[in-house]
């Protein structure tokens, strides 16, 4: 894979108490690779205690002192900083008040919890999936939208995140991306193809090829992401994702940098 034109923003640190491997780990691996650009996104901070998977507020400086220690080691990486942002229908404000705190280079916006009050992708709700599929990925869709509506992000992350477990919907799930492109393309907003899904029941990279060709047509900037919660875990799964963005009909992909997007040509898949 050609990793020197591509980027990873899409990286945990054990901050959030389920990822290995701290930022000068991941860097370290990068420049192997031959990435020249990586960024973090651990999962955000929230005003109180609010679940076990996420840096407390308290913590927020160790994140920046961490991402600051890898630029100060690797100065030959650009390393990017930035945050996966919970996004919860009403707290708004909160991640307004999160995007002054530090110089961001990107927050990303995910929808984990649905306004029922439990994570979609959440191993322990697992059970849930079975007979519930479609009220399930109806909720998904709509608090996606918006997320993508709140113009709170610079991307939105892991499309297609309810079929983790491998429960789809019947029929044509056209009618859950539609919405969201038209979202995407009126807020211009942008997504990430995330290679988790390749590792999870599903196997399949998040977001379906259909929903990534319907952003394609509506000129959706993509990006490509591992979600990586250790070190191994970076840039895996960037062939298929290239593949798949190449077969959508991309030809370049998102680089942020201080909130601003702009971008990069992607590379043809190796072979
Ligand atoms: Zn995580
Ligand atoms: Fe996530
Ligand atoms: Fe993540
Ligand atoms: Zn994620």
């Amino acid at each position: 894979m050609l990793f020197d034109s591509l980027t990873d923003y899409h990286i945990h640190t054990p901050l959030c108490a389920h990822a290995t491997g701290w930022p000068v780990e991941f860097a370290e691996r990068a420049l192997q690779l031959g990435f020249k650009e990586i960024g973090f996104a651990d999962h955000n901070p929230m005003p109180d205690y609010f679940d076990d998977w996420r840096m407390s507020l308290a913590e927020l400086p160790r994140y920046l002192d961490a991402v600051a220690e890898a630029r100060a080691k690797f100065p030959q990486l650009t390393i990017r900083l930035g945050l996966e942002c919970d996004y919860l229908p009403g707290k708004e404000a909160w991640i307004e008040k999160l995007a002054s705190m530090a110089e961001w280079d990107f927050l990303i916006g995910s929808v984990h919890y649905l306004p029922e009050g439990w994570e979609v992708d959440h191993p322990k709700y697992i059970g849930r999936h079975a007979g519930e599929v479609e009220p399930i990925w109806e909720s998904y869709w709509k608090t996606y939208g918006q997320c993508i509506r709140s113009g709170l992000f610079d991307f939105v992350a892991h499309p297609d995140l309810p079929k983790k477990f491998g429960y789809r919907p019947e029929g044509d799930l056209r009618r859950f991306y539609e919405p969201a492109i038209a979202a995407l393309a009126e807020c211009k907003g942008a997504f990430e193809i995330n290679t988790a899904g390749m590792r999870k029941e599903c196997r399949e990279l998040y977001p379906s090829f259909q929903f990534v060709e319907l952003a394609r047509k509506a000129g959706i900037p993509v990006l490509i992401n591992s979600d990586a919660h250790a070190v191994e875990e970076l840039g895996a799964g960037f062939d298929q994702a290239v593949a798949l963005a190449r077969s959508a009909g991309y030809t370049e992909t998102g680089r942020v940098h201080r909130r601003k997007l702009s971008f990069a040509p992607l590379p043809e898949p190796s072979k």
